[in-house]
């Protein structure tokens, strides 16, 4: 079994769609047993939450973006989809946006955008690409079944950023992902409530959705197909001579990810990192390049240092005083509190004069 993951830039225009099929197609060919996570089509998520904002505001301006978003899909159908096909997913992305439309215009009238209301909004992104792609998979021969991971993915109703229950996920996951011919085709990160409420996993969450789909297959291996050659030494879009790493381990690749290498969102880690699965990331782009893979042990490397990786928009806070000096539960007081409003720490530092401690956050 295999598990495949495209991210937004992946499945982001015809032309990188038809990369995407050919990659699984030949997979699929080689080795029987695959299932397929997709992101939403790029910028397709933030269109969403831009659309939401506007009709909080109690604005129906929100009609372009939904064109916009209708011209992509239909777009992608008729460019890939012959023609005497194309009615039924025509009327089955319309019949969404439709949904989209009437769901939007319910939020300008009661003019709020809560974290649940918002999972929702944001929920449409992953459906539109992943129906859309199971289908111009079936037109071309393959036997692709559609799975919307609301029915897979349980999570608590933290909206925003779910925290998943790997118990229930992987009885769930097992149950329906059996067929070693079928292509499974996995919106990526969204989730379900113990209620049935659409919950997200987090921004990035998609390669969270592929890593617990591949845990609970124990998957040979959890592809992530991006838009880069792998892990690199450092975010490309900012150093020009960054370089791709091939091997990694999943605790170094976990430190970078947290500290702003988005290829790969942290928490997909752990599941791979439990069940010893070997993470890569591939381009979409370049599909013969090896990228990296991430895995438990990996031999000395030529450099000491692996990478660098940055994150915008952190403030340091400095809390200091003589009073704190020699006090037991300074620290204690300052984080239990900082926890209680689940506020998360990036980085913490304390001078050994116990006079000052100094946090990052968000
Ligand atoms: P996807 O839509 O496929 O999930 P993302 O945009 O989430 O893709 O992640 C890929 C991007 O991560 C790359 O385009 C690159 O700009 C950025 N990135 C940041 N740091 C790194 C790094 N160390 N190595 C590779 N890519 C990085
Ligand atoms: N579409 C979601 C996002 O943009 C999830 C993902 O792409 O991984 O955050
Ligand atoms: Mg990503």
């Amino acid at each position: 079994m295999k598990v495949l993951k495209f991210g937004g830039t992946s499945v982001g225009t015809v032309q990188s769609i038809t990369e995407v099929t050919e990659i699984i197609q030949k997979k699929h060919s080689k080795s029987k047993g695959t299932a397929v996570v997709f992101s939403a089509m790029s910028g397709v998520t933030n269109k969403l939450l831009e659309a939401g904002q506007i009709a909080a505001a109690g604005n129906t301006g929100y009609t372009t973006l939904l064109n916009t978003l209708e011209d992509r899909h239909f777009e992608v159908i008729k460019a890939l989809v012959p023609v005497k096909s194309q009615s039924a997913i025509l009327a089955r992305v319309k019949g969404e946006l439709n949904d989209l439309e009437d769901f939007l215009k319910g939020i300008t009238y009661i003019r709020e955008l809560s974290p649940r209301t918002c999972d929702f909004l944001l929920s449409f992104g992953e459906r539109l690409s992943t129906q859309m792609i199971a289908y111009i998979l079936k037109e071309r021969g393959l036997s692709a079944q559609y799975i919307d991971a609301r029915t897979l993915i349980r999570t608590n109703s933290r909206y925003g950023f779910a925290e998943v229950n790997s118990t229930v996920s992987h009885e769930n996951i097992i149950a329906q992902i059996a067929d070693p011919d079928t292509i499974y085709c996995i919106t990526g990160f969204i989730a379900a409530d113990e209620d049935g409420i659409t919950t997200t996993l987090g921004r990035g969450g998609s390669d969270y959705t592929a890593s617990l789909v591949g845990a609970a297959l124990n998957a040979d291996v959890i592809e992530i197909w991006t838009d880069v050659n792998g892990m690199m030494t450092a975010d490309p879009r900012k150093v020009k001579n960054a370089f791709s790493i091939p091997e990694i381990s999943y605790t170094e690749a976990m430190e970078l990810s947290h500290f702003g290498a988005k290829v790969i969102y942290p928490p997909s880690l752990i599941p791979a990192f439990q069940r010893n699965i070997p993470i890569r990331i591939l381009n979409t782009f370049e599909s013969s390049h090896p990228g990296t893979v991430i895995t438990k042990t990996v031999p000395q490397k030529a450099y000491s240092i692996t990478g660098i990786s940055s994150i915008d928009d952190i403030a340091l806070i400095n809390l200091q005083g003589n009073g704190m000096i020699g006090v037991a539960g300074v620290s204690a007081k300052l984080f239990g509190l900082l926890a209680e409003n689940r506020i998360s720490v990036i980085l913490i530092t304390q001078a050994s004069s116990e006079h000052s401690i100094c946090f990052a956050v968000e």
